[in-house]
């Protein structure tokens, strides 16, 4: 009986090693791994680059506090910023911690306005921000509140979609609006881009801040660095994670310098937030995804990767509802609960994961090769072409 105390359905395969796109595991058989530990491991399992960057950076110092300066992480900042919206960086370790230090940002820039009642949040109903009990009563999911009552007060809904409903639970309370740019637990739901330019335009109205939980879709999962560069537009508030560490636990928050002016010291930290080993590979990951014609790459192969799966849809239309996503972050719809398809895949070599609405994901490394896609996309029609 496992000691882990039981949180998750796991399956029962483990891994011995990897090497890019594949992960060899315990039972002998090599899979093709398009899970990469849920859109973390953006440049595969073992790249020798980031490899490389750890070893050596383990040698000279591993950790120390932030009450010291610590050069790697401000090099990794000042990239983030000349490279986004961002004139400032706070880093943390997960995606959780970014999602929960962008509300304290927010409500705290209004507290220092003289505003300290302008402190709601306006999330999506059933998105996903994390799982620290402030963060669950931002999803507006009642699967992921039940049981941890009394409720974090704080956060209003809408309905993913729903305008109206989005303008009218809007008051002189709301500070910010926090979205995720692409909604990943939630489904593969693509925010359209005329409406975030919309969003945008309504915050600027209303002085509200916009934030996106980039966690999932940013650091080059959609073809361009930041998911929200696709509709040009500038949010003031961006938690970030999974992707920047390659592997390694990273998170950050870039924010513009209005959203800044609310912190001092004293009024946010993290122990091991940006700590030395955390920079070296998030400045490796950067080094590799900023290199001139990479994210186009990831673009070509996501609508090659998309297109391909609209093909196997359209000839088994009764299995696969949709294919969505954008870029290298791309969900299967299907008809009926996913857990037998995803199961079958494994059985064919090829790791998936679920998300909601009956969604199978597929989030390959970014340097991910098209043969690979096409071993994908062949194990994808034979999984369609026997299942019942
Ligand atoms: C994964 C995820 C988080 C939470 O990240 P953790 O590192 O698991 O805490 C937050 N927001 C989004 C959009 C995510 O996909």
């Amino acid at each position: 009986m496992s000691a882990i105390l039981n949180t998750y359905n796991r399956k029962k395969i483990s891994f011995l090693k990897g090497k890019g796109s594949f992960l060899h595991a315990t039972n002998g058989k090599k899979y093709l791994d398009f899970v990469q530990g849920i859109a973390v491991n953006c440049l595969g399992h073992a790249n020798n680059y980031l490899n490389k960057a750890i070893i050596k950076q383990s040698k000279k110092v591993w950790h120390v506090s932030n009450v010291f300066t610590i050069p790697e992480q401000e090099k990794l900042a000042k990239r983030l910023k000349q490279r986004t919206f961002a004139d400032y960086v706070s880093f943390q370790n997960s995606g959780a911690e970014a999602t929960e230090a962008a509300i304290k940002f927010a409500r705290r820039y209004f507290y220092t306005k003289g505003q300290a009642k302008k402190n709601r949040i306006l999330c999506i109903k059933n998105s996903f921000h994390g799982r620290t009990i402030a963060t669950i009563y931002a999803s507006g999911s009642k699967k992921m509140t039940e049981g941890f009552s009394p409720k974090v007060d704080g956060f209003d809904h809408f309905k993913f979609g729903d305008h109206k409903q989005l303008e009218k639970s809007i008051t002189k309370r709301t500070a910010a609006i926090m979205i995720e740019t692409i909604m990943g637990e939630g489904g593969i739901k693509v925010i359209p881009e005329y409406c975030l330019k919309g969003l945008r335009k309504l915050c600027n109205k209303k002085n509200i801040l916009l934030i996106l939980d980039e966690v999932q879709c940013g650091i080059g999962r959609t073809g361009k660095f930041m998911a929200f560069e696709h509709a040009k537009i500038k949010p003031d508030i961006v938690p970030i994670a999974k992707g920047i560490g390659g592997g390694f636990p990273v998170g950050a928050v870039l924010v513009n310098k209005k959203v800044a002016s609310g912190m001092k010291p004293g009024t946010h930290g993290s122990t091991f937030g940006g700590n030395p080993l955390a920079m070296s590979v998030g400045n490796a990951v950067l080094d590799v995804i900023f290199k001139k014609g990479f994210l186009i790459e990831v673009y070509k192969k996501g609508k090659y990767f998309q297109k391909e799966l609209k093909k196997i849809q359209e000839k088994f239309p009764n299995i696969i509802k949709e294919v969505r996503g954008k870029g290298l972050l791309i969900g299967l719809v299907l008809h009926k609960n996913q857990t037998n398809f995803i199961n079958k895949l494994i059985d064919h070599k090829l790791l998936t994961v679920r998300a909601a609405e009956n969604v199978v994901r597929l989030l390959p490394p970014l340097n991910v090769t098209k043969q690979e896609i096409n071993l994908a996309l062949k194990i994808i029609n034979n999984v369609c072409e026997n299942y019942k």
